[in-house]
């Protein structure tokens, strides 16, 4: 985090602070935070262990397509010299916790449509430790219904889990996005430069995605529905969860 001084003072134009640093490799294992995923954390270290920095956060630059990993150095790390090689090692543990989060959103997705809500679309959502949710655009008008929905999703998701299935992973041409994720049109986000698109697919579920995900549902473990918003005004339903401690 970063001190923000311009925010106190305007004729503040000046002031003290310790470097921090920024790495940038030609290769990384890194996430970095996007698609309302949280960033790995990591170390990136010398062969000789004479260098090592902790990677606090990465992020895409996305007009360069440069990974940019944020963090510090350790106490009495030598600097990173340009063209030194480096082994970079990301937090097993909190990778494999962001991936059953991420995996469950997808998951969420396909309960949906098997409940027979295939009309709300997933336009957003976040899926970290301590905020995860999906967000969907649309409106359940039966009160009978919006009752039911916490049991039944979680009921569809046990169930899913249960079956178990590979996630599926596949790159396709932009202009078949659509086609493949079952969507009336190509959605707006994805650049009309981008040539190829990453579609991740998960039981009768699938959509564009950059994230990091199981192999196999059965590895989500298990997904608790935390509440259910509908928002009248504007017309969403917004769906918190969590999953359940690694077994
Ligand atoms: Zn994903």
């Amino acid at each position: 985090m970063t001190t923000k001084l311009y925010l106190d003072d305007t004729d503040l134009v000046k002031c003290e602070a310790v470097a921090t640093a920024e790495v940038i490799l030609d290769a990384t294992v890194v996430y970095p935070q996007g698609g309302g995923q949280p960033s790995d954390k990591a170390t990136i270290s010398s062969v000789d262990g004479s260098v090592v920095f902790r990677v606090d956060k990465a992020v895409l630059d996305r007009d360069s397509d440069v990974v940019v990993h944020t963090g510090a150095y350790m106490p009495g790390s030598e600097p990173l010299v340009p063209g030194m090689p480096v082994v970079v090692a990301v937090d097993a543990e909190l990778r494999a916790l962001h991936a059953r989060l991420h995996s469950a959103g997808h998951l969420l997705d396909a309960a949906m449509r098997n409940l027979g809500y295939a009309d709300l679309e997933p336009t957003r959502g976040a899926h970290a430790p301590h905020l995860a949710y999906v967000e969907y655009a649309g409106v359940i008008a039966d009160p009978g219904e919006r009752e039911r929905l916490p049991q039944r999703l979680a009921a569809e998701c046990a169930a899913l889990i249960a079956a178990g299935g590979d996630v599926r992973v596949r790159h396709v041409a932009r202009d078949d996005v659509a086609a493949e994720c079952g969507l009336d049109e190509i959605p707006a986000y994805l650049p009309e430069t981008m040539p190829t698109v990453r579609i991740v697919g998960m039981a009768d579920a699938a959509c564009p995605c950059g994230g990091t995900h199981v192999k196999n549902v059965v590895t989500i473990g298990g997904i608790t529905i935390r509440k259910i918003k509908h928002k009248a005004g504007k017309r969403t339903v917004n769906v918190r969860y969590s999953v359940d401690p690694s077994p």
